[in-house]
Parts: C-alpha cells; sequence; structure tokens
C-alpha cells in the first residue's frame, strides 16, 4: 500500500526534534504570541528573503489579511478587481471575494499549468489593482512579463506561496519574495507543514507588515486599542516551534522530492499519460507530482485497486462551484479540462525510490 502521503511518515522523519520543541512550549506555559513566534517569524522571513513575516492562523487568512491590509491602506477598494489563475485551489479566490473584491480569472498555459502570462493585459481594466499569482504544484509561476505589467500598470502582486515553500524564480529569489506580498499556508501536508493550522504573510512593506499584525490580533496594535475591526487570526506558539523545526530540514526535504520527481519525468511512459514541462530544479519543489490522462478516472481506480493512492487538484474549478454563482459565466476550457484529467500522484519527504518505483510500473502497465 502506497499512501498519496503519510503525515505520520512525514512527521517521523524529524520527530524526536519536533517532540522536544512542542515538550519545551508545553513546559513553558507561554502559548501565544511569544519568542516561539518572534523566532520562528525572523528565521522564515530570512529563509524567503524578506524584511517581514507575519505569522497567522492558517494561508486563507495569509491571504485575506493581505488584500485587507491593502484595503485598510487605501491602496484597493471593494469593488476592484484582481486578476488571479482560474486554475487554482479556492482559497486564492475566496481571499478576494471576502474582502469584496472582484476576481478576473485568467486561463493556465496548457503546458506549465501556471497562469498564462500572454492574457494578462487584455485582462486589466480601469480597476484592476492586482495580480495574483500562485505557485500551483511547488512550480514558479512568475515570469518577468508579469513583474513588468505589474510595474507598467501600477498593479501590486500578491503571491500565493500555499504550495510552494523554498521554491525559486529564475534570478535565484524565492518565491515570496518577489512580489509586494506573499501569503503561505502551513497546512500540515504543505512542503513546510505544521502539526495543524498555521500560515504567514511575507513582504518587505513594513506599513502592510504592522497593517497584518494589527489585523490578526482583534486590529489591535497596543492593548485594548483597536485600530481596525479585525478577527482573532494568530499562529500559536507550539506550531511556529514546530515549523521552526521543520523549516531547518525543507531544502533537504525539498531536494527528496526532487529525486522522487526525476525519477518519475525519467521513467513514466505511458502513451496516455502525459507531464507537465519540466521546470529546472530550482523552480519546482514539487508539492504536487500533477499527471494528466485522458482516461484519469479509471487510472485512479485502477491504481486504487493496486493499492496506490492518488488525489485529484483539483476536480471542480472555482468558476463552477455552488458559492460562486456570479462567475459561472466563464468559458475557462483549458481549466475545465485540468480538472476533468489531471491526477496527482504520491510524492513527499517520505516516500522511497522504491515506492516511486512501483508507481511508476504500474501506470505503465495501466
Ligand atoms: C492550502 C492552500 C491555501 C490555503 O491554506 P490553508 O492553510 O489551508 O488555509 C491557499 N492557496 C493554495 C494554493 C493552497 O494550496
Amino acid at each position: 500500500m502506497i499512501q498519496f502521503l503519510s503525515l505520520k511518515d512525514v512527521t517521523a522523519l524529524h520527530g524526536e526534534e519536533i517532540a522536544a520543541a512542542v515538550d519545551r512550549v508545553v513546559a513553558g506555559g507561554w502559548y501565544l504570541q511569544g519568542k516561539e513566534n518572534e523566532r520562528f517569524e525572523a528565521d522564515y522571513a530570512n529563509y524567503i528573503g524578506t524584511k517581514h513575516c507575519v505569522g497567522c492562523a492558517n494561508g486563507l487568512d495569509a491571504l485575506i489579511w493581505i488584500f485587507r491590509a491593502y484595503i485598510e491602506l487605501g491602496v484597493m477598494k471593494p469593488g476592484d478587481e484582481v486578476i488571479v489563475p482560474a486554475n487554482t485551489y479556492i482559497a486564492t479566490i475566496l481571499a478576494i471575494t471576502e474582502n469584496g473584491l472582484q476576481p478576473v480569472l485568467v486561463e493556465p498555459r496548457p503546458d506549465t499549468l501556471e497562469i498564462d502570462d500572454s492574457l494578462l493585459e487584455a485582462a486589466i481594466t480601469e480597476k484592476t489593482r492586482a495580480i495574483a499569482i500562485v505557485h500551483l504544484y511547488g512550480r514558479n509561476a512568475y515570469t518577468e512579463n508579469i513583474g513588468a505589467l505589474c510595474r507598467k500598470h501600477g498593479l501590486k502582486l500578491v503571491e500565493d506561496n500555499a504550495q510552494a515553500h523554498g521554491c525559486r524564480v529564475p534570478d535565484g529569489r524565492r518565491t515570496g519574495s518577489i512580489g509586494d506580498a506573499a501569503g503561505h499556508s502551513f497546512y500540515p501536508g504543505k512542503n513546510l507543514g505544521a502539526l495543524g493550522d498555521g500560515g504567514a504573510v511575507t513582504t518587505n512593506d513594513q506599513a502592510l507588515a504592522d497593517t497584518i499584525r494589527a489585523l490578526a490580533n482583534y486590529g489591535s496594535q497596543k492593548k485594548y486599542v483597536f485600530k481596525y475591526t479585525g478577527r482573532n487570526s494568530r499562529l500559536d506558539e507550539i506550531q511556529a516551534a514546530v515549523l521552526d523545526v521543520k523549516l531547518k530540514y525543507l531544502d533537504e526535504d525539498n531536494a527528496h522530492r526532487k529525486l522522487i520527481a526525476k525519477y518519475y519525468y525519467e521513467h513514466i511512459s505511458h502513451p496516455l499519460v502525459s507531464l507537465p514541462a519540466r521546470l529546472d530544479d530550482a523552480q519546482n519543489v514539487y508539492h504536487l507530482f500533477p499527471i494528466i490522462c485522458q482516461r484519469r478516472d479509471q487510472l485512479q481506480a485502477y491504481l486504487k485497486d493496486n493499492g496506490v493512492g492518488t488525489l485529484i487538484h483539483y476536480p471542480i474549478p472555482p468558476h463552477r462551484q455552488e458559492c460562486y454563482p456570479e462567475l459561472a459565466h466563464y468559458s475557462l476550457p483549458i481549466t475545465e479540462k485540468l480538472a476533468q484529467e489531471e491526477l496527482s500522484i504520491p510524492i513527499g519527504p517520505a516516500i522511497s525510490l522504491e515506492e516511486a518505483a512501483e508507481v511508476v510500473s504500474l501506470i505503465n502497465r495501466f
């Protein structure tokens, strides 16, 4: 049996050190807004390459806070438009609509599966205030063209880095440091995962960081004084301590993912299965390993019957969800085709090359 992802095995890789960190916080008696958050925020900002990191409750909140803070700072107002990939996890779009902003959906390129930068200029209107890019599946989505368009039109560049901790853009900077602000998720299954929910915003913008820190703490910068109507959305000390341990091993864990991915790229050879364009190793941290197959559902059932767990990312695109009737008018054939044909096969820091070989051999015999 090869699970899609065994969190138990992932945690066990660094189990003793994680347990020691948890014990330290439990024994210390300080559980929120303390030294563990301070240390992790400093270490993560340093890793990503930004001046600021603000921990918060989860990745969705991180993205919500970025747009909310831009509204509080007068950079955006409800009704303004944000360009966003149609092929993303719905949280990216929820963060936009949660703030009364309008998502403008743009198709991915069929080879990279990331936002098609050649379609961006046509999507920009008078009301556009930002482009949100998502480094989906762990693949860098940033291009020079995106940066140039943001500068030309005075748009904020917001990165959803929930799936790409440790990924780099072609010039060597890390994703999460190239835009004006980036949201990160530390959901347990992510490359840098907590033992529960967690998230963070990274940015070089001091005013934005200060605003987000207040918003995530009831809207308060000073005890019992409230500048904004915020919420309670903090990263707790136990999760921060766990994340600081796992951050030390992130590059090593990502290197293992790259080894598995290399094996997949070199050995998957079924005529009905295609793989996304292979990026330079620095530009992909392989959060997921998507494969494309017209007989996807049959392939998934066949793998399941043979003991291999897979997942679909994602079976229903955001514009086809019941919660978004206002997006139902979109016709997005590439995104819709991906929802029909994408299958994510096992990858992670704890799966062995032998297991990857078993997955490949099964796929090639499909
Ligand atoms: C996981 C994820 C999120 C949301 O993060 P949570 O911590 O689960 O709230 C946002 N965007 C993308 C692309 C994700 O994969």
